[in-house]
């Protein structure tokens, strides 16, 4: 397998029209896949799977840096914080006061997205406006000094109808837009990111287009 040069081109090329971020999604993909978007001169990485995280960086340059995407089970915080450069997907006030233990025992400050859920479908993660409310209140009262939350990540439906998606990332825009304190809205994939880039992301989230598709 080899990665689309031309694609990855074309969506850097529009990420930076907006100032967006380009996180390559590079999930079940090769370490000579990551290598050769590296050797382009790309950094910014996306990882679902922790021990799969684990491996490949050990195997990759430090600079590198590193996105956890994934749903994030508490147990698995240390294996990565001791590199990580940004998680996108807290989902609870126990994950991140996780989140701010463990950086601390290492000496750290990671920053953190809480993830927002805008899709249709059960089966995907994330906090409501209220829930996002409670942990927004929780973390200004309480002293979490080593766990910064910076911005917002959502996935909208997985669906071709078009007003759907753009409307749900219009929601996640105007929730991002409530705290002036939020710098980041990760928002955009392979199928959506263009509707993601109109619609005010600051950081899409694309692997098949450039990695191809996976198994
Ligand atoms: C897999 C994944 C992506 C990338 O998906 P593609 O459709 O391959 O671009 C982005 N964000 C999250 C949270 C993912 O799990």
């Amino acid at each position: 397998m080899s990665i689309n040069k031309i694609a990855y081109f074309n969506i850097l090329h529009k990420a930076e029209q907006k100032n967006a971020l380009l996180v390559a999604v590079s999930k079940t993909k090769t370490i000579s896949d990551i290598k050769e978007l590296y050797d382009l001169g790309h950094r910014d990485f996306g990882e679902n799977y922790v021990q799969e995280l684990v491996e490949k960086q050990r195997q990759l340059p430090e600079d590198i840096r590193w996105h956890f995407i994934g749903h994030l089970q508490t147990n698995k915080v240390k294996l990565i914080v001791p590199f990580i450069h940004l998680i996108h997907s807290v989902d609870s006030l126990k994950l991140l006061l996780e989140i701010n233990r463990q950086a601390k025992n290492s000496n750290k400050e990671i920053n953190v997205l809480l993830q927002i859920f805008i899709a249709k479908e059960e089966t995907k993660f994330g906090l409501d406006e209220r829930e996002l409310k409670e942990i927004m209140e929780q973390y200004s009262k309480n002293s979490i000094e080593h766990a910064h939350i910076t911005g917002l990540m959502g996935m909208s439906s997985f669906t071709d109808n078009l007003q759907v998606v753009q409307k749900e990332f219009d929601l996640l825009k105007s929730i991002y837009d409530k705290y002036a304190q939020f710098r980041i809205l990760s928002m955009g994939m392979s199928n959506d990111y263009e509707i993601a880039l109109e619609r005010g992301s600051s950081m899409i989230r694309v692997g098949s287009l450039i990695f191809g598709g996976r198994a």
